[in-house]
């Protein structure tokens, strides 16, 4: 009986040395392996029902089936406790994930959570799988989740970590490399555990010392004395990863219900992607036996992964380019290591020396056997004025009004399609809310609207919009500014102390 429950629970392994082994919420505590690696589960687990038995299941209850086939070692009790916490009236409407069609494709909005980004989809629910592992374990130490951010998973994650008992949430931002939107989310956060700290360097430096106060063992060691220890929020953690696998599975199923699919009839998903995290989860929902035909991965002018889908040669050298779609400005797309590790035959050697070449020479060339496994995916990118242009276009079309990051996607599927003519039916990632970014979406739609003030043009976008301001950009209009601390590059670690004393 013993042996069988072993066998039953899903075992997870590091991307660069499959000797490793723990289970899923060991994984969730840890967040990044100790050889640098990330997690991945040793088997990829199949839908455990026909996606027509979801047609009758409400999100709640299509992520417990989809999640509880990752998260094993959960109790039924624990995970339902988990979503049912997570996945409620924080979201302005009971879908969760509501369809949109429009201009010949349906848009998924992953944006009706609390800092109306689709952050929100992991970053709600990641507190409680994180506390609830801690008590699994036996933790007795106060966690203590790091994070650096460009702009939108820095508020998620204080949002979700507010004043949840047994955690501490720090967050780095750039000083001057934010939105003002952004910045504000940020700064005027009222959760007591947490802390908000501009950065006078950019989101690399950010990262970069964050990662240096991670893996400082001897702050570790103090700390540990005191009752802390850290984590991460960032999207390498998989139990950021595992929620982000049912928004694909509940909008299917709604296709499905909705009779604008047959049963078994294929989809294509385009994802606006900077990390790689979003695309994956989208991956995995395909291995897990989701009909989809084609994934395409959507860039902005930083187009790294658009050339390493056409070429097979991932090549960070080059310039970092500031676009309006800001959460993709990414050169390094970390969770791209779960896929070359899964292409490489689930083979930890090839993937680690993959991965040391990017590190000394910031390139890596996949081999033709590896291509060949890519042809499930799509590349296209967009520019900025083909991106300003499909807000405008969409908008006469039909009224509907996207934020920058949907419309790089949107602009990349009219791309495929005037390649391709493929008619199968397609769903786009809308992965934030327009009124976050209403300086891009409004002069994308006149330019008339250029160098008006943020909060005038989120009223303006509401009235051509017909859509109601998000309580997100209601609470920031005229709030306390909570966090003031600024530090240099080199005073991160201190600031963290400092704050933990
Ligand atoms: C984070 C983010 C993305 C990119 O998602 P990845 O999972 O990092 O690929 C796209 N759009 C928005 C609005 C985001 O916040």
């Amino acid at each position: 009986m013993l042996q069988y429950s072993i066998e039953m629970n899903l075992q997870y392994t590091s991307t660069r040395d499959n000797k490793v082994r723990c289970s899923a919420s060991e994984a969730i505590l840890k967040g990044l392996c100790d050889d640098g690696g990330l997690f991945v589960p040793v088997e990829l687990p199949v839908l455990p029902v026909p996606v027509r038995d979801i047609c009758g299941m409400d999100y709640k209850e299509c992520a417990y089936t989809v999640m509880k086939e990752f998260l094993t070692d959960f109790t039924e009790e624990e995970l339902r406790g988990c979503i049912s916490r997570a996945y409620d009236e924080k979201f302005d409407t009971p879908e969760i994930v509501p369809l949109r069609q429009a201009g010949g494709a349906f848009y998924m909005e992953l944006f009706h959570g609390k800092t109306i980004a689709f952050k929100d989809m992991a970053l709600s629910i990641l507190p409680h799988l994180m506390t609830t592992a801690a008590k699994k374990n036996n933790v007795k130490n106060e966690i203590v989740i790091l994070t650096a951010t460009s702009g939108d998973t820095g508020k998620a994650a204080l949002a979700g970590f507010a004043d949840v008992k047994g955690t501490r949430i720090v967050v780095f931002y750039p000083k001057d490399g934010v939105s003002r939107v952004q910045k504000l989310q940020m700064v005027t956060e009222k959760g007591k555990n947490t802390k908000v700290i501009g950065v006078d360097g950019n989101f690399d430096d950010c990262q970069t010392g964050v990662k240096a106060i991670f893996s400082d063992k001897e702050l570790g060691r103090r700390l540990d004395k005191k009752g802390y220890q850290f984590s991460s929020a960032n999207s390498i953690n998989i139990g950021r990863l595992v929620p982000q696998i049912v928004y694909y599975v509940y909008a299917y199923s709604r296709l499905l219900k909705d009779n604008v699919i047959g049963d078994g009839e294929e989809v294509n998903f385009v994802v606006p992607t900077g990390n790689f995290g979003n695309i994956l989860a989208a991956y995995y929902a395909k291995m897990m036996g989701l009909p989809v035909r084609k994934l395409i991965c959507a860039s902005n002018e930083n187009k790294v992964l658009f050339d390493f889908f056409r070429t097979g040669e991932y090549d960070r050298n080059r310039e970092f380019i500031l676009t309006s779609s800001p959460s993709m400005d990414i050169l390094i797309s970390s969770n791209l290591e779960r896929l070359i590790y899964h292409i490489a035959g689930n083979d930890p050697e090839k993937n680690a020396a993959l991965m040391a070449a990017l590190r000394t020479d910031g390139r890596y060339e996949i081999t033709s056997f590896m291509k060949k496994e890519l042809t499930g995916f799509e590349a296209y990118y967009s520019s900025e004025k083909e991106t300003a242009e499909k807000i405008g276009s969409l908008f006469k079309e039909s009224g509907y009004i996207i934020d920058t990051h949907t419309a790089v996607a949107g602009a990349a599927y009219d791309k495929y399609l005037s390649d391709t003519k493929d008619k199968t039916v397609t769903l786009i990632a809308s992965t934030a809310s327009p009124f976050k970014f209403a300086g891009s979406v409004m002069s994308a739609i006149d330019r008339g609207y250029e160098g008006k003030e943020e909060f005038e043009l989120a009223d303006e976008l509401s009235v051509i919009g017909k859509v109601k301001i998000p309580p997100a950009i209601e609470e920031i209009r005229n709030a306390e500014i909570i966090h003031k601390t600024e530090c240099k590059i080199d005073g991160m670690m201190e600031e963290v102390e400092r704050f933990l004393s």
